[in-house]
């Protein structure tokens, strides 16, 4: 598969033990959904969504409750915390100092100078970026009077007042995501930042939907952007677990060749020549492979008509051949395997070739 290798440059950003940007893979983040200031209720989701592949986890800070609660949260996980803060300076403050590995605030929204640079200060003092979240519903009244509605150069303009208002202060570890549930405009949005600026992007189609209809729409959208080498973190915003938004964010990576620890799954559609219970098989494997660190390519396939050379791509894979399996590897067959230990010995398989990887 051929690689995004092009990635746009970007400047590398730390967050926590993580790497933004740079020659770094892109990194997914979600966002809980619970009230923060429930400790219990917001680790135990942070922790569900650290098993799920989840790198980065942004908790939404809407009062001083939940800015106090950070520490604990903090002690409690393994993954970078970002803290989403949208007017008030002092949550952002006590975020910080509560341990924040990165807030979302936008400068231009926080008020009087000396309010942002104590801000601005308190992260450099702890040296923890910002990302600067433009949101295409929410652009400031003299952008939509000078456009008449939202659009990717409103949202361009609004950006880079909030990223000038850093800059005059030094401030660097910069962060931007150009939200807009309208995938057009966020792809030209993000597009044309990209070309203006190199601090990393921030990818997402906010408000995209619920399951199975947001999938879709993020996946066309970030999918548009991603190709064009632009995009250096991303959240699938889905209304579902947020455990769903990680599951596809990595399903999207792998899609693109952008995530080189993890394994893919090649099903056949299958059709009548049918000779095994494929879909089932298809989503045992599928469980299976969720946990493989290794950027390996398994193939199930319903027959062998077509079979593996059909999947010639895949490093291991069986194809259904009346009441057997054949089991392949890049498009040639190894062995025949019984039907109902096929299963058993592509797991097998599959286990040998991750560990091989894991050597390297
Ligand atoms: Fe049909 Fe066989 Fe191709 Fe699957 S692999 S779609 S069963 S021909």
């Amino acid at each position: 598969m051929t690689q995004l290798t092009n990635r746009k440059d970007t400047r590398p950003v730390r967050v926590g033990n993580l790497v933004i940007g740079g020659n770094e893979e892109i990194v997914i983040q979600s966002m809980t959904t619970t009230k923060t200031h429930d400790v219990e209720a917001t680790v135990a989701e942070i922790n569900r969504l650290e098993e799920a592949g989840c790198q980065i986890v942004r908790v939404a800070c809407p009062k001083e409750e939940d800015a106090l609660a950070i520490p604990e949260i903090k002690k409690r996980i393994n993954i970078p915390l970002v803290v989403d803060i949208h007017f008030d300076y002092k949550l952002a403050l006590l975020a910080i100092e509560g341990g924040a590995d990165k807030i979302r605030i936008n400068p231009g929204n926080i008020g009087r100078r000396e309010k942002v640079e104590a801000v601005v200060n308190a992260c450099k003092e702890k040296g923890i970026p910002i990302r600067i979240g433009v949101n295409a519903g929410s652009l400031e009244k003299h952008i939509i009077k000078k456009y008449g509605f939202p659009t990717a150069d409103g949202m361009v303009e609004s950006a880079m007042h909030h990223i000038k208002i850093l800059e005059e202060l030094d401030f660097h570890d910069i962060i931007v995501s150009m939200k807009a549930s309208d995938v057009h405009l966020a792809i030209e949005a993000y597009t044309k930042i990209a070309e203006l600026i190199d601090y990393p992007l921030h990818l997402g189609i906010t408000e995209s939907g619920t399951l199975f209809a947001g999938t879709v729409k993020s996946s066309a959208g970030l999918g548009a952007i991603l190709s064009k080498g632009i995009g250096n973190t991303m959240r699938i915003s889905l209304s579902a677990d947020p455990v769903e938004e990680v599951k596809v964010g990595r399903e999207l990576l792998k899609t693109f060749g952008l995530a080189s620890n993890a394994a893919t799954l090649i099903a056949c559609p299958t059709c009548g020549r049918i000779e095994i219970d494929l879909i089932s098989i298809a989503n045992e494997v599928e469980e299976y492979i969720a946990d493989v660190k290794a950027p390996l390519k398994v193939a199930v396939l319903g027959c062998a008509v077509n079979g593996p050379g059909e999947a010639r791509e895949a490093d291991i894979g069986i194809a259904g051949a009346r009441g057997e399996g054949l089991l392949f590897m890049h498009g040639k067959t190894v062995r025949k395997v019984p039907e109902e230990t096929m299963v058993d010995e592509l797991k097998m398989e599959i286990d040998k070739l991750a560990e091989e990887h894991y050597k390297k």
